[in-house]
Order: C-alpha cells, then sequence, then structure tokens
C-alpha cells in the first residue's frame, strides 16, 4: 500500500486526473527557501531562481492534510459518491459523519467510504486524510474517477 508523497500522487493521476510531474509555471515565493505558489514544489534557499520556472508540479498533500484530502472528496462528490467517515477512539462513542463538512477530524482509527448507487469503495488508516485517500483510489479504480 503506498504512504507519504507516492500515495499522493496516485491520487493525484487516478482520482483528480492530474499529472504529477507536468510542468508547473506556478508564481516562486519564498517560504524558508523557494516554493511555488501554485503547487507543492519547493527548492532550498540557494537555488537558481531563473531556473525554477517551470518546474515538475507536485501534488497537495492529499493523504496527510484534511484540507487537502477534502479537494479529493469534492471531487468526488462532483462525479455522484456520498461519503461516510467513521472516527472511532478508545473511551469515546463513535463518531460518523455523513457527507461531513469543511474539516476533517484526524484523530483515532478512521473508516472512509464513499458509496454511489450500489457500490461503495472502503478503506481505513490511522488519520481521515489517508483513509479517503486511500478510499478514493478503490472508488477510482471501480471506474467512476
Ligand atoms: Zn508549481
Amino acid at each position: 500500500m503506498a504512504t507519504g508523497r507516492d500515495l499522493d500522487r496516485r491520487v493525484a493521476a487516478r482520482v483528480l486526473g492530474r499529472r504529477p510531474g507536468a510542468p508547473c509555471d506556478g508564481e516562486i515565493g519564498w517560504d524558508y527557501g523557494y516554493a511555488c505558489l501554485r503547487c507543492e514544489a519547493t527548492w532550498s534557499p540557494d537555488a537558481d531562481r531563473a531556473a525554477l520556472t517551470p518546474h515538475p508540479w507536485e501534488p497537495p498533500p492529499y493523504s496527510t492534510d484534511a484540507g487537502a484530502a477534502w479537494e479529493v472528496v469534492d471531487h468526488l462528490q462532483a462525479a455522484g459518491w456520498g461519503l461516510v467517515l467513521a472516527l472511532a477512539e478508545p473511551g469515546l462513542p463513535l463518531e460518523v459523519a455523513v457527507v461531513a463538512g469543511p474539516t476533517i477530524r484526524g484523530v483515532g482509527p478512521v473508516l472512509a467510504v464513499f458509496h454511489r448507487g450500489a457500490r461503495h469503495a472502503q478503506a481505513g488508516a490511522a488519520t481521515a486524510p489517508l483513509a479517503i485517500c486511500r478510499a478514493a483510489l478503490e472508488a477510482a479504480a471501480s471506474g467512476a474517477g
């Protein structure tokens, strides 16, 4: 099972239909080093700024950031998929969110279930963004991005 940036790239390509590595001509800013303001590409402070445009597009951290994971949820919702999130923490009642709001609680073991018609795609993980990414790949693999 892919994790980290490899998983983020797979989600970008297979779920969102974007091409990691494709040329990006986003504006270059500064954040303890050079950083693209459009994608997640970063460089060290001593990089040659003039050589950074264009650069390979880097996807947002879908599998580790709740805001980025919600882009994946929005995309699948637009394609007709609903989402049920189940979050279980020891000692606390099971929390189930049906098509949750703009934030995701990224704590405790999480089950994410995308559903469309009679089909569903689900995955569990330690955090909501990771569960969403894994379930989204399952949904995309079922033939409906
Ligand atoms: Zn960029």
